[in-house]
C-alpha cells in the first residue's frame, strides 16, 4: 500500500469537517484539517450560534413590553447595536478557540490555509505552496451565500456573511429574499429598532414549509412591522448620499441603509481541484455522493452542505461522525436523512418535524389533520396578540404520525423532542396514551383530540370528480 503523510485530509474545520476530523483521531487515524477562514466554520462564526444570539437581543423588545402587564414599569429601553456585536464577538472567539482545542487534543493537526486538490491523494496548501499525501480526503467546504438576482448594483448589497459586523446599525433594511434566513433576520432587525422591509418573487414566505406555518410566520412579520411584500424584486440598486435607493419591479423606488440579500446558498466548491481530480459536481457545483458520502473517486468523500442534500448543521455532523466510523472504526452506517426536525428562529419560532400536510396528502391514501390555535397562557397579562399554531398530520390509515409543525415559543425545543418520538415511529394514539405536563404550550400535543379534518384520496377509477358517479 502506498505511504502517505496522512490517513485524512479534511478541507474546511467547519461542523461537519472538525466532527470528522476528530473522530478518525480517536480511532487512531493521522490526521490534517485546513481552514481558510475562522476555525468553527458558517454555523459558528456567521451563521446559526450568532444568529440565535441575535434573536435572543431581538425578543427582549417584546418581553419589555409584556413586562407591563404583570405589574412592571420598564423605563424606555435603549439598545446598542455595536455592545451587541462586541459581546457576539467575544463569544464566538471563545467557541472557535474550543473547536482549536478539542481538535487539538485529539491528535488532528491544523494548518491554517487554503487547500486545494491535485489528485485524488494529493494537495497543495496555498499558504505556503507544502504538497501533502493522503489516503483519503474529505471535502467539507459548506456553502457561500449567493448574490442574487444579478441585477446592477448588487454588489452594494450585503449576505448573510457581513451583516453580524456591520459597523453601523442599518434603521431601514430591505431582506430580499423570504427562506429561512431572510425571515430569521427581518425577524431579529425589526425588533432590535430597524425598519425592515422584505420582497420576495414567492407569493409567501418559506416554502417547502406548511401552508398554516407560512402564514403564521408572515402574520407575525408583519405583526412586529415588516412590511411583506410578495411577487416583488429589486431591479437595480444605486447609492443615494450615504443611503441605498432600490429600484423594484412594479416601479416603485425604496431607500433604505442596507440591503440583505438572502437567496439561497451554493456549494462552495469553486476552484477546489475537484474537476482536476474527476470528481463529479451536478449543475450547481454540489458534490455527488453516494449514501456513505463517497464521491465517484474513490478516495474522496464529502460532507455537509457542499453535498446539497440538506444543508443543516447537525446533517453535516452526523455525515462528518458517520463517515469517521466508518473509515476508521468499522462501523457502517448511511445516514438517515428523513424525519430531520428543524427550527426557523423568528419570533414567534417555527419548529417542524416530518411531512407538512400537503406532502402527506400527496403520498398518503387517508390523511388526518390535527390542528390547534390559540393563546400562550402568557399573552394572557401581557396583552400580546401572538397565537401559538400546531398541527399534526397523521396517516389516517396506520394512525402514524406523519408531521408535526408548531409555531409559538419554544417550537425549536419542542421539535427536538418530537423528533425522538416521530423518529421511534409514534402513532397518534401514543400522543393520546401521554400525559400531558400542565401548564405548558406542548400539552396541546397530547390533548389534541379532535379531527379538524380528514382528506381521503379518491380511488382510482372511483369518483376522481366529487359527485360524477351521481351523474
Ligand atoms: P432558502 O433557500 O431558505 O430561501 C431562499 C429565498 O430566496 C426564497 O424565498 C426563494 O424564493 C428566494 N430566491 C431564491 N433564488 C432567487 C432568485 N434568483 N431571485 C429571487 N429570489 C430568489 O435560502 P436562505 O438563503 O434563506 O438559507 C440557505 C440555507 O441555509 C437554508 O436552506 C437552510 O438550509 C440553511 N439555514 C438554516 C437555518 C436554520 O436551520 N434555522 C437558518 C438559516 C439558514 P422561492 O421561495 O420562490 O424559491
Amino acid at each position: 500500500m502506498a505511504d502517505y503523510d496522512v490517513d485524512l485530509f479534511v478541507i474546511g474545520a467547519g461542523s461537519g469537517g472538525v466532527r470528522a476530523a476528530r473522530v478518525a483521531a480517536g480511532y487512531g487515524a493521522r490526521v490534517m484539517i485546513a481552514e481558510e477562514f475562522r476555525i468553527g466554520g458558517t454555523c459558528v462564526i456567521r451563521g446559526c450560534v450568532p444568529k440565535k444570539l441575535m434573536v435572543y437581543a431581538s425578543r427582549f423588545h417584546d418581553e419589555f413590553k409584556d413586562a407591563a402587564g404583570f405589574g412592571w414599569t420598564v423605563p424606555e429601553p435603549s439598545f446598542d447595536w455595536s455592545k451587541l456585536v462586541a459581546a457576539k464577538e467575544k463569544e464566538i472567539s471563545r467557541l472557535s478557540a474550543i473547536y482549536r482545542t478539542n481538535l487539538e487534543k485529539s491528535g488532528v493537526v491544523i494548518v491554517e490555509s487554503r487547500a486545494e486538490i491535485e489528485d485524488a491523494h494529493t494537495l497543495v496548501l496555498k499558504a505556503d505552496g507544502r504538497r501533502v499525501t493522503a489516503r483519503t480526503i474529505l471535502v467539507a467546504t459548506g456553502g457561500t451565500p449567493v448574490l442574487e438576482p444579478d441585477i446592477p448594483g448588487r454588489e452594494l448589497a450585503i449576505t448573510s456573511n457581513e451583516i453580524f459586523d456591520l459597523p453601523v446599525f442599518p434603521n431601514r433594511l430591505l431582506v430580499v429574499g423570504g427562506g429561512y434566513i431572510g425571515v430569521e433576520f427581518a425577524s431579529v432587525f425589526a425588533r432590535l429598532g430597524s425598519k425592515v422591509t422584505l420582497v420576495q418573487r414567492g407569493e409567501n414566505v418559506l416554502r417547502g414549509f406548511d401552508e398554516d406555518m407560512r402564514n403564521g410566520v408572515r402574520d407575525a412579520l408583519i405583526h412586529a412591522g415588516v412590511e411583506v411584500k410578495a411577487g416583488l424584486l429589486p431591479t437595480r440598486i444605486d447609492r443615494s448620499g450615504d443611503a441605498l435607493r432600490v429600484t423594484l419591479t412594479k416601479e416603485t423606488e425604496v431607500e433604505v441603509d442596507q440591503i440583505l440579500i438572502a437567496t439561497g446558498r451554493r456549494p462552495h466548491t469553486l476552484g477546489l481541484g475537484l474537476e482536476k481530480a474527476g470528481v463529479v459536481m451536478d449543475k450547481v457545483g454540489a458534490i455527488k455522493v453516494d449514501a456513505f458520502s463517497q464521491t465517484n473517486v474513490e478516495s474522496i468523500y464529502a460532507v455537509g452542505d457542499v453535498t446539497n442534500r440538506l444543508a443543516l448543521t447537525p446533517v453535516a455532523i452526523r455525515e462528518g461522525h458517520a463517515l469517521a466510523d466508518m473509515l476508521f472504526g468499522n462501523k457502517k452506517v448511511a445516514v438517515n436523512h428523513t424525519n430531520v426536525a428543524t427550527a426557523v428562529f423568528t419570533t414567534p419560532e417555527l419548529g417542524t418535524i416530518g411531512l407538512t400536510e400537503d406532502e402527506a396528502r400527496a403520498i398518503y391514501d387517508c390523511v388526518d389533520i390535527y390542528l390547534a390555535s390559540f393563546r400562550p397562557l402568557k399573552a394572557t397579562l401581557s396583552g400580546n396578540p401572538e397565537k401559538t399554531v400546531m398541527k399534526i398530520v397523521v396517516d389516517g390509515q396506520t394512525d402514524k404520525i406523519l408531521g408535526v409543525h408548531i409555531l409559538g415559543e419554544g417550537a425549536g425545543e419542542m421539535a427536538q423532542i418530537l423528533g425522538i418520538a416521530v423518529t421511534a415511529g409514534a402513532t397518534k394514539a401514543d400522543f393520546d396514551a401521554t400525559m400531558a405536563v400542565h401548564p405548558t404550550s406542548a400539552e396541546e400535543l397530547v390533548t389534541m383530540r379532535t379531527r379538524t379534518a380528514r382528506y381521503e384520496r379518491p380511488q382510482q377509477g372511483k369518483d376522481e370528480i366529487p359527485g360524477v358517479a351521481d351523474l
